[in-house]
């Protein structure tokens, strides 16, 4: 699914999930980006090293646990990110926020698009579950932007 369909819905989402809610706009966009290092690394980390261009030779092999949609997105990446930004957040349950946040706005979306190997190594790949697959980015990003205009008339409303 496209980046800024991720990134729409994990920005909407936490318009409205402390402790992002109550952050400033760029601060939020940062956790929202974060929230979706699992694609981040895939593309412009993962994804030189198998098809590098130029005289270089693939550093690694494009296969499991390296190619997109691999170690990045399994319940193990997400939990162990929850728990480095633990360092950056106050308390616990911030934590389990974002993980709830990357959860929602990058591993269901991309769910419903293409099978996610969620529990791998302990469980094959889920998904894709049709007939969402082709409406997924799109109903992402309409979700992400219904809440981010929302929130924005929300605070208005309590400014007034
Ligand atoms: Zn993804």
């Amino acid at each position: 699914m496209e980046h800024y369909a991720h990134l729409a819905l994990a920005y909407g989402l936490a318009c409205w999930l402390p402790p992002f809610s109550k952050m400033n706009g760029r601060r939020r966009f940062l956790w929202a980006l974060l929230a979706n290092l699992c694609d981040l690394i895939d593309y412009y980390i993962l994804a030189p090293m198998i098809s590098p261009s130029g005289l270089v030779p693939a550093l690694l092999p494009n296969t499991w646990p390296w190619r997109h949609r691999s170690f990045t997105h399994t319940i193990w990446f997400a939990l162990a990110l929850a728990l480095l930004v633990r360092a950056f957040l106050p308390r616990w349950r911030d934590s389990l926020s974002f993980l709830a946040l990357t959860l929602a706005s990058h591993y269901v979306p991309d769910m419903l698009t293409a099978p996610v190997p969620l529990f791998m190594p302990f469980c094959p790949p889920l998904g894709p579950f049709p007939p969402a697959k082709h409406i997924a980015g799109h109903t992402a990003l309409f979700v992400g932007a219904v809440l981010t205009v929302l929130k924005l008339r929300v605070r208005r409303d309590e400014e007034s």
